[in-house]
């Protein structure tokens, strides 16, 4: 049992998720701030897991849900503050898109890309998010952590962050509470019109308005997952409930039928085709929450 009043029980979290999919947590907050958070972190008996949930726009959550303490950052993590030497303080729970908007609004380039990215701030720098020519390493100068265990914070320099291709040094046992990114001064204008034209790009290139969670495998060195899944002769491909995209074959695409296990099943049938036809071992860019089972065999139904 966990004593503090911001944490509640069984709390269904496929909502919470750009798939939809999901069981409940068996326990929740949305902290207000830091002190709030560490206060639940310093009060939690040690036995319980905690997992930390952005935007879920690039997780699948366990139909079987989460045994543990989810924790979303709540009001107090929704703020961004831009400074005149041109840095731009934000929480770790602001939203991407409106980051991006923001930037535009106060005159600061480089954070443009982040408007067709759904996720959070403290997603985005642990999965080292990026797009259109740039990524999270690119535009940031450090990002403040908690530790789970210690409820500790600490500032991380890009070093210690070590942001590589959607990965980063973080782990299951940090939070970001917020980051610290470095702009350019430049015209509103001309930056809301790259927002118009990135938005344009990905209503072209992307299955908008579908439940997806974005790229689900990693781009191989100097190959496209989508091109690779298309060489399968997967385009298209249905298992159940969910469709590799037509538009974007790196998009799985569910019906709001589909479970997290219909999910599962179908990256881990691609993967084994992708193996068995071209030879490629494709990485899972999503993430999977809680328990998943193994299938022995796969069924294509
Ligand atoms: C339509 C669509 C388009 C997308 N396009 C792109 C794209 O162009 N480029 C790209 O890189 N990604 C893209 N994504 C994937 C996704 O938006 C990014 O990975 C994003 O950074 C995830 O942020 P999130 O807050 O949704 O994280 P979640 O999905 O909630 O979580 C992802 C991982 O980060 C961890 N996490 C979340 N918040 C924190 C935190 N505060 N501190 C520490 N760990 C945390 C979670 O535990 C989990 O392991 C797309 C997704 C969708 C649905």
């Amino acid at each position: 049992m966990i004593d503090h009043p911001a944490v509640i029980r069984d709390v269904p979290l496929a909502p919470m998720t750009t798939y939809k999919v999901g069981g409940s947590a068996r326990f929740m907050a949305e902290p207000r701030d830091l002190a709030e958070l560490r206060e639940i972190l310093e009060n939690l008996p040690s036995d319980i897991d905690v997992v930390v949930l952005g935007r879920g726009s690039n997780v699948v959550i366990a139909d079987s849900g989460i045994d543990g303490l989810v924790i979303r950052l709540g009001s107090g993590f929704q703020k961004a503050g831009f400074t005149d030497d041109g840095t731009v303080d934000a929480g770790g729970g602001v939203a991407l898109p409106k980051l991006a908007r923001l930037a535009a609004k106060h005159g600061r380039s480089g954070l443009g890309f982040y408007v067709g990215i759904p996720g959070s701030v403290g997603g985005a720098v642990r999965m080292n998010a990026g797009g259109h020519g740039s990524d999270t390493a690119s535009v940031i100068d450090h990002a403040v952590v908690l530790d789970i265990a210690s409820a500790e914070v600490q500032q991380w320099e890009p070093d210690a962050l070590a942001l590589g291709y959607r990965r980063s040094g973080l782990g299951s046992e940090h939070i970001v509470v917020q980051a610290t990114f470095v702009t350019r001064s430049g015209s509103s204008t001309e930056l809301e019109n790259e927002l118009r034209e990135i938005t344009r790009w990905r209503k072209e290139h992307q299955p908008g308005g579908t439940l997806n969670a974005g790229s689900v495998f990693k781009n191989p060195e100097g190959d496209h997952a989508g091109a690779i899944i298309e060489r399968s002769g997967l385009k298209g491909e249905r298992f159940g409930p969910v469709a590799v995209s037509n538009i974007h074959a790196n998009f799985l695409v569910a019906a709001d039928v589909a479970t997290a296990n219909d999910i599962f099943r179908f990256v881990e049938h691609i993967r084994s085709i992708v193996l068995e036809r071209v030879g490629i071992d494709l990485e899972p860019e999503i993430r999977f929450l809680g328990s998943f089972q193994q299938e022995a065999h796969h069924e294509n139904h």
